[in-house]
């Protein structure tokens, strides 16, 4: 049961996780299940990017040109997987959604050949997997794909997980946990600990000394003027973390949106299975992707629009459609039940912005995960839980989340692709044509 406050009291935890999207989510369950009471915070619970998510957890096929210093991360959360759902102590992991089948990477004229080879050939020197199929063998496999298909590839170690499914186990798992954990509060303010979740946002950060923005993080204060105090402050609230009162002038944390249109869709009983294995592809350069779901319906994605419209794109729908029945020509024969737009937290870099903000205790940023949040959830999770524990690896401090700010505080990022304003680097996706009305994303 989630729980509602009153707007009189203080809640008191070890630790308060803002955003209950999947990464606030999976760092809550992570330190839950360390022994700490926590309460996580947000009014509306997995609506943000998570909602729309198709959940491919692809280190090898989302691994591209230009974005080698994360694919260490992807690789040691893809890793953690298996663990990560087996602590959420469901009967069956596809309770979870989570489904351990291959992916299959297929093209269609010689520009696509072209490209696949090429990414392939940087993908097997970077140490994935990644196996050439004939057309015979790709069609056995997967019996619905187009005859026009011109080469396949095999990924065996690209799974997926259903991110609705997820978060709803996930937070099933934190009440269990934090329903029968005694907070051991370390705030100063009276009060109890109670509830693990509190259906509202939180607007502002609370500093041991209110005038000085650089002091300890003590709590969040939320919409209704109540507070809760804790030991750590988790952000973990997408796109809207740097909108949060309270934090220091100097930190840009330089997130920006960058919209998806997706799509779902229900297979007929005579269809199914439609196909069995994640299915990316590139149409005329364009990469498009169908994930199967266990209950029988499959998502079609994605856009990757700038544009600032949080509204669905006709023209993506379109797109979208178009593709996937040129790679699966029944695709015209299922039922569209949902097209949904929402935006990923992008960053200059591409990677995300995990870890303490130097000089600020009590507080811990988790955010900026932009096309590989569910991919990366038990990664950011770890690194929570280390950092709280008192050690941290030192190979992800590259992702520290102050490494855009410029202050006495920290010099600019000198990451690959970011700039030292911090503006916008080029992120010209791997495979595509110059003519392509909307850019297609990978995720
Ligand atoms: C179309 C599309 C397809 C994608 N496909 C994949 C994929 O296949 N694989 C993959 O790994 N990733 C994928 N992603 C990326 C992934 O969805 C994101 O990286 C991930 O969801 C980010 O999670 P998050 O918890 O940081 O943010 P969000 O999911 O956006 O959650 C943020 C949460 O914070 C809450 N919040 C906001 N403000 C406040 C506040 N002030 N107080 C409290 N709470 C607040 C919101 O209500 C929301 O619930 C996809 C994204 C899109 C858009």
């Amino acid at each position: 049961m989630i729980a509602r406050h009153n707007p009189v009291d203080v809640v008191v935890v070890d630790v308060v996780v803002v955003g209950a999207g999947v990464i606030g989510l999976g760092i809550a369950h992570t330190l839950a299940q360390s022994g700490r009471s926590v309460t996580v915070v947000d009014a509306q619970p997995a609506s943000g990017a998570t909602y729309a998510a198709a959940g491919m957890l692809a280190p090898v096929s989302e691994f591209h040109y230009q974005e080698e210093h994360l694919l260490e991360l992807m690789r040691a959360s893809a890793a953690l997987y298996p663990e990560f759902i087996a602590s959420l102590g469901l009967a069956d992991a596809a309770d979870a959604g989570y489904v351990r089948s291959k992916t299959i990477s297929v093209g269609f004229d010689s520009g696509d050949r072209a490209a696949l080879s090429d990414l392939r050939a940087v993908q097997v020197a970077n140490g994935l997997a990644v196996e050439p199929l004939t057309i015979r063998e790709v069609r056995t496999l997967e019996p619905m794909l187009s005859p026009r298909l011109s080469v396949a590839y095999s990924i065996e170690h690209d799974h997926q997980v259903d991110p609705r499914r997820l978060t709803a186990c996930l937070r099933q798992a934190i009440e269990g946990v934090n329903g029968t954990a005694t907070g051991t509060a370390t705030g100063t303010a009276t009060g109890t600990a109670t509830g693990t979740a509190i259906l509202q946002n939180a607007v502002a950060l609370l500093h041991e000394h209110p005038l000085d923005l650089t002091s300890r993080v003590i709590g969040v204060v939320l919409d209704d003027g109540s507070e809760v105090r804790a030991g750590d402050v988790i952000l973990a609230n997408g796109l809207a973390a740097a909108t949060i009162a309270g934090l220091p002038h100097w930190l840009d944390l330089s997130l920006r949106p960058v919209f998806g249109d997706i799509l779902r869709l229900r297979v007929p009983d005579q269809l199914r299975p439609l196909i069995t294995a994640t299915v990316r592809g590139l149409v005329r350069g364009i990469p498009i992707y169908l994930v199967p779901r266990n209950d029988g319906t499959i998502v079609i994605g994605a856009t990757q629009r700038e544009d600032g419209s949080p509204a669905v794109s006709a023209g993506g729908v379109y797109q979208l459609l178009r593709d996937a029945q040129e790679l699966i020509p029944a695709v015209a024969e299922l039922e569209l039940i949902e097209m949904t737009a929402r935006a990923r937290p992008g960053t200059p870099d591409n990677a995300p912005l995990v870890g303490r903000v130097d000089g600020i205790a009590g507080l811990v940023i988790a955010t900026g995960f932009f096309r590989h949040g569910v991919l990366l959830t038990p990664i950011a999770a770890q690194i929570c839980r280390e950092i709280l524990d008192g050690g941290a690896d030192d190979r992800w401090a590259q992702f520290r989340p102050d490494r855009f700010s410029v202050s006495g505080h920290r010099s600019p990022a000198t990451a690959s692709g970011t700039t030292a304003s911090g503006t916008t680097a080029s992120r010209t996706p791997a495979l595509r044509t110059p003519d392509v009305p909307m850019e297609r994303a990978h995720d």
